[in-house]
């Protein structure tokens, strides 16, 4: 097959300079209204294109991969998390996945940073006050948040994302670093970062003033912060999660929320987006953002272009770089 046949479909909108490199090189439909594509309209593209360029919204389960031979045999998915394809049906259906590592770790990481200090130092509370007219002026008693200097921050997970938050936090906020993660990472990684591995994740939860989750989505860490392990953590710590919205509870954060057993928390992922967990919404001490870890527009181009650098790499029938199943 020639490059120039190949016929790709990108499911949403990408920044231009992306979308202008696929167009250039294949036969390629956009989706110029950015609307999500329904799940038939997502079968019916396995019929259609050999490429199909999905994200996190668009969920690929094994109804619309089929087990019947299709068309399409390349998801090159625009981002770093895959929980939203099921990778056994893609690997029994001779489809290949690949994703986009590594360009979006310094924009997530700055993402976390910004959720430890907003749910820290209450900046989000004091904004809706000050924009509401609620704000009577300066006093020392006034939206008193928590200092980061000093305190401890824990990661779960300590992959791409987690080891470049605790760059930001080590060097740039004095915090000493904790992780919990499946492997342990490589002893210079650990010193660079002044980072202590955990046996366990109870142990990591008691330790530390503010947790911040970087595991993938999925079966394997559905629910991995629940009520027993919020109960673990220090009275008034902080949680951030811009893993994604399953590896939490949300019923038990938003208790725990209401009672004071965590000061605050900051969310980037909800389990069923666009949808926001209702016992969160009414609450002052979470910050509630609409999943922006990768929202810049240098980051969105470079996973573009890491997207349609494994498109090219398959068009030319070579090893896929990112390759995942
Ligand atoms: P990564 O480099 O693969 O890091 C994942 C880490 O989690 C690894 O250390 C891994 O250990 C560990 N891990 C996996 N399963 C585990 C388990 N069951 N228990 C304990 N540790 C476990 O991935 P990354 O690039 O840092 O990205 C992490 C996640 O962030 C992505 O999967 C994605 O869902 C999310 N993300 C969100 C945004 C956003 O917009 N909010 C943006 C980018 C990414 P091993 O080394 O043993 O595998």
């Amino acid at each position: 097959m020639t490059a120039k046949r190949l016929r790709v479909l990108v499911t949403r909108r990408w920044p231009e300079a992306a979308e202008h490199y696929l167009t250039e090189r294949y036969e390629v439909t956009l989706n110029a209204e950015d609307a999500p594509m329904s799940p038939a309209r997502l079968a019916q593209a396995f019929d259609e294109y050999d490429v199909i360029c999905p994200t996190v919204s668009d969920k690929i389960d094994a109804d619309i991969i089929g087990a019947a031979p299709r068309l399409t045999r390349l998801l090159a998915n625009f981002g770093v998390g895959f929980d939203h394809i099921d990778i056994a049906a893609c690997k029994a259906a001779n489809v290949a996945v690949t994703n986009t590592p590594g360009v979006l770790t310094d924009a997530t990481a700055d993402l976390a940073m910004a959720l430890i200090l907003t749910a820290a130092r209450r900046t989000g509370e004091g904004e809706r006050e000050l924009r509401d007219g609620r704000w009577s002026g300066w006093r020392p008693t006034h939206l008193m948040g928590r200092s980061l200097s000093g305190k401890t921050l824990g990661l779960v997970g300590f992959g791409r994302i987690a080891q470049a938050t605790a760059h930001r936090a080590h060097h740039g906020f004095g915090m000493n670093i904790l992780y919990y993660s499946r492997s342990a990472a490589a002893p210079d990684v650990e010193r660079g970062l002044g980072a202590n591995r955990m046996a366990t994740l109870e142990e990591l939860l008691r330790r530390s003033d503010v947790v911040s989750l970087h595991v993938p989505g999925g079966a394997e860490t559905s629910n991995m912060i629940g009520a027993k392990e919020i109960a673990a953590m220090k009275p008034g710590a902080i949680l951030v999660n811009t893993a994604r919205g399953g590896v939490i509870d949300h019923d038990a954060l938003a208790a725990a929320l209401k009672s004071g057993a965590l000061s605050a928390a900051g969310l980037d992922v909800y389990p069923a987006e666009p949808v926001v967990p209702a016992s969160l919404l009414g609450l002052e001490n979470v910050v509630l953002l609409p999943h922006l870890g990768s929202a810049t527009v240098e980051t969105r181009e470079a996973m573009g272009l890491r997207a349609a650098a494994n498109v090219n790499a398959f068009a030319s029938g070579s090893p896929l770089p990112d390759r995942i199943a």
